[in-house]
């Protein structure tokens, strides 16, 4: 469990109390505020090629640095799911990317950690740009569908990906 020490409202100290639905939620007693601890909503694309390659981003950063995955981030609060997706590719590929539409929902759950979230991917095409390692990125790739190395993926979702749009192919 996550400790989540202190009112964000009030910053009185917060304890754990059972709610109505009955899960025990961090609360703050002066003020009543009380922490949910909501899934992450992360957003990534499967972008292809004319040689319908599919774009892969080496990462620079934990978790899973050293592993492939389609680019893909958090959204942030103050932008659209897609808005997101368009963003983390440029950030991480330099590219320019559009999105074609929803591709799949991917659900996941860290039970070690007591955390989950959805991974929502895109399809998307290519605009403008040169591929390039940005952000948290260390080199981006094109790779056949014969080519993909999947224990070489950083997380299941994006493996889940992989395997649907590879599947969708032979
Ligand atoms: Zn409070």
């Amino acid at each position: 469990m996550p400790q989540w020490n202190f009112c964000p409202r009030c910053g009185r100290q917060l304890v754990w109390r059972e709610k109505d639905d009955g899960r025990l939620r961090p609360t703050c007693l002066n003020c009543r505020y009380t922490h949910y601890a909501n899934p992450a909503l992360a957003v990534g694309v499967l972008l292809t090629d004319e040689q319908n390659r599919v774009c892969l981003i080496l990462r620079g950063e934990e978790p899973r640095k050293g592993y492939w995955g389609l680019p893909a981030g958090f959204m942030e609060g103050d932008e659209t799911a897609e808005e997101g997706a368009v963003r983390e590719c440029q950030e991480e590929t330099g590219l320019n990317v559009e999105l074609e539409g929803l591709y799949q929902a991917f659900s996941y759950q860290h039970s070690d950690h007591n955390t989950s979230g959805v991974l929502l991917v895109y399809r998307a095409r290519i605009v403008s740009g040169t591929p390039r390692a940005g952000t948290d990125t260390v080199d981006v790739k094109f790779v056949a569908v014969d080519e993909i190395e999947v224990e070489m993926l950083a997380f299941h979702t994006h493996r889940e990906a992989l395997e649907k749009w590879r599947g969708g192919l032979v």
